[in-house]
């Protein structure tokens, strides 16, 4: 009896455990999803201003990727877009938050990180994007993305979504400016490739 009680508890945690996930996480590239990221941003920026603490932003999107589903199809463009979510994943810590926010759009939130060190991991993550080839079956696939960066420390953003904006403003630089590039808010020093 002990047995069959406690091997429904490990399964109600289980199935729990999987309709949690399915809330949260996006299914392709499993890490979190757009409503998941907007939740937690709300909540650190909260924070951040109540502890005089930063909170960074870091937002990329993909170059031309619209290129890659025309020339290599769809499945070539979900192939890209599980690879490199996972690879960003891997190069950050378990603290920051990896959330895919549209289509080839993500976003990592990094709590306590001050705008020079996020810029630092900007660039690292354009690194880890760009410096290998992505595999589909048996093409080499050249990718790269985009990156706007905003902090809120010293900035004086009124909301979450004002920081928001402020990270997208700063791609849409990124984008304008020949892409495969980092740009952190006007006027500030990036490492510039
Ligand atoms: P830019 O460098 O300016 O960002 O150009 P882009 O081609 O990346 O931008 P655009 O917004 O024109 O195209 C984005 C493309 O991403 C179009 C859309 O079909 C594709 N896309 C969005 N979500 C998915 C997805 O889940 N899977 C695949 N394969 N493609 C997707
Ligand atoms: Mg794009
Ligand atoms: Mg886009």
């Amino acid at each position: 009896v002990l047995l069959r009680f406690s091997l429904q508890t490990a399964l109600t945690a289980q199935w729990q455990q999987s309709l949690y996930s399915a809330a949260v996480r996006d299914r392709l590239t499993e890490v979190y999803n757009r409503a998941y990221l907007n939740d937690r941003l709300e909540k650190d920026f909260a924070n951040a201003a109540h502890e005089g603490t930063s909170l960074s932003i870091v937002m990329f999107d993909l170059d031309h990727f619209k290129r890659v589903n025309d020339t290599w199809g769809h499945l070539a463009g979900d192939q890209v877009l599980r690879t490199i979510a996972e690879r960003v994943q891997g190069s950050l810590r378990e603290v920051d938050l990896v959330a895919r926010y549209g289509g080839e759009e993500f976003v990592v939130l990094l709590r306590e990180v001050s705008l020079q060190p996020a810029i630092r991991v900007a660039e690292r993550l354009r690194r880890v994007i760009s410096a290998h080839p992505v595999e589909f079956e048996g093409h080499q696939l050249e990718i790269s993305a985009s990156f706007g960066v905003a902090t809120t420390l010293g900035a004086g953003f009124a909301s979450a979504s004002d920081l928001m904006a402020s990270a997208d403003a700063n791609l849409y630089r990124a984008k304008a400016s020949g892409r495969d590039r980092v740009c952190g808010p006007e006027g500030t020093l990036s490492a510039v490739s």
